[in-house]
């Protein structure tokens, strides 16, 4: 797919996408599912739909992904899914006995207007919901939203069916940390446990989408929040929403339905973003950071104030999530980069805008939603020749054809592996970043140098 006959000139677009910079709904919804131990997501549509959403979070995790389907043929798409779901869920309990099964929609259920509430409830009812186990659900219409905003709409699911406030407080934390990797919640927990807060971490995919290679298969993988910590939540003092669109919309019912007050956060990516994590979550368990939190810290700046000389006034286009886009943005600018254009296929609305905005200033290109696609993005890096891209795998063959180092970020990356290990939020996750981006331009300054100015020390 390469994308030489891009034209450099924007031409207005007003009802056309082209090579969309976001992914469906439900990809997002049933990677959220996976963060909930022992829970069989569902995708209520054609198998066709269900392959999709498996096989692009098997491509980026390089893990099993395990989903069922109602398998929509020519009836269930005229008469509706009913009978189709009721069937499902009779069969899922009996053959895989999953804890919970996380139902969403596709683009068909959603058109012919399958009312999925109803549907659980008559399964219910008919007893094909054993004692003790669960079924919720979640709409994912994918002619709207995109894979961030399904990541949302499924973790509201979960507090919407499961948390509950008995009046009798935990004293623990609720940190729900957005659409991001395995490994990044394991920092977020890590981070916590260092800092002696007891947290709720939901969802939670680390040990379910990295787990170890055990020789033997398990359906069910150790990780994930258990059903009961996310019935708890409701009991918690604070919850800590990481990232505006993915865990804003869950963290607010939780603040309606349960009243446990809430903090919204951006992504802790970066050395800004991870200080106003880590220093809410002092205020608010009423604890203090502990000296390994500060060595780390210091690492961070030392490396840094070691690397700033190489990223002052480099330029860099972003295209990706909103809420990895306004970390990321602001952690950039912070080292002194100059940012082009920021592109985001998800609807950030006039927030987003502003929050990258704040970062960079009126002259920085932003858009989000409804023609902020591809290859929008890519007449922007032809228009404004950055130093770097950032962006999924999909920004590889517009960093090809610009000839344009390319930082992956973000989902889905297909074409690289180890990302589900290696976290980049948290002072750790920085110094990941900030050795990633050196290297890129370290590497195109060596490969373009002529012989005489091939330097041993850069
Ligand atoms: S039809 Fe809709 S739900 Fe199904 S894969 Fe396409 S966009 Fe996703």
């Amino acid at each position: 797919m390469l994308l030489r006959h891009t034209p450099e000139t924007n031409t207005e677009k007003t009802a056309l996408t082209v090579n969309p910079a976001k992914t469906c709904q439900p990809v997002g919804a049933m990677y959220a599912a996976l963060g909930i131990h022992n829970c069989l997501p569902h995708s209520h549509g054609s198998q066709g739909c269900c392959a999709y959403h498996r096989s692009a979070l098997t491509r980026h995790y390089k893990d099993p992904i395990m989903a069922t389907t109602s398998s929509f043929t020519e009836g269930a798409s005229v008469f509706g899914g009913q009978a189709n779901l009721m069937e499902s869920i009779h069969n899922i309990f009996t053959i895989y006995s999953p804890d919970i099964i996380a139902v969403h929609t596709t683009c068909l259920s959603e058109v012919i207007g399958d009312d999925l509430k109803q549907i659980i409830n008559k399964a219910a009812a008919e007893g094909k919901i054993p004692a003790g186990k669960r079924v919720i659900h979640t709409n994912t219409p994918s002619f709207k939203g995109s894979h961030v905003t399904g990541f949302a709409n499924m973790t509201q699911s979960m507090v919407q069916y499961l948390s509950e406030s008995t009046g009798k407080k935990t004293g623990r934390i609720n940190v729900i940390p957005g659409f991001v990797e395995p490994s990044d919640m394991e920092e977020i927990k890590r981070i916590a446990a260092e800092m002696g807060v007891k947290t709720v971490v939901f969802p939670d995919t680390s040990g379910v989408v990295n787990s170890p290679l055990e020789g033997k298969f398990r359906m069910y993988p150790k990780g994930g929040t258990v059903v009961e910590d996310i019935i708890s939540a409701g009991d918690s003092t604070a919850t800590l929403a990481l990232g505006r669109l993915a865990s804003l919309p869950a963290a607010k019912l939780l603040d309606t339905k349960c009243k446990v007050p809430l903090f919204p956060l951006d992504l802790p990516i970066g050395l800004r973003a991870t200080d106003a994590f880590v220093d809410q979550l002092r205020k608010t368990a009423g604890v203090s950071v502990p000296e390994s939190i500060m060595v780390e810290r210091g690492q961070v700046v030392d490396v840094l104030t070691d690397m700033h000389q190489y990223f002052y006034r480099k330029t860099a286009a972003l295209v990706g999530d909103p809420d990895h886009l306004v970390s990321l943005v602001q952690f950039l600018t912070d080292l002194d980069m100059k940012i082009t254009s920021v592109v985001t296929g998800t609807p950030g609305g006039p927030k987003f805008e502003k929050a990258v905005r704040a970062c960079t200033g009126d002259e920085t290109f932003v858009k989000s939603g409804a023609g902020a696609d591809m290859f929008l993005f890519h007449q922007l890096v032809k228009q404004r020749k950055p130093d770097l891209i950032f962006g999924n795998t999909y920004a590889k063959y517009i960093a090809r054809d610009e000839d344009i180092p390319l930082i992956r970020i973000g989902f889905p990356i297909y074409d690289r592996v180890g990302h589900q290990y290696f976290p980049i939020v948290g002072y750790r996750g920085a110094l990941r970043l900030l050795e990633k981006i050196l290297t890129a331009l370290l590497d195109r300054q060596d490969r373009d140098a002529p012989e005489e100015s091939f330097e041993l020390v850069m």
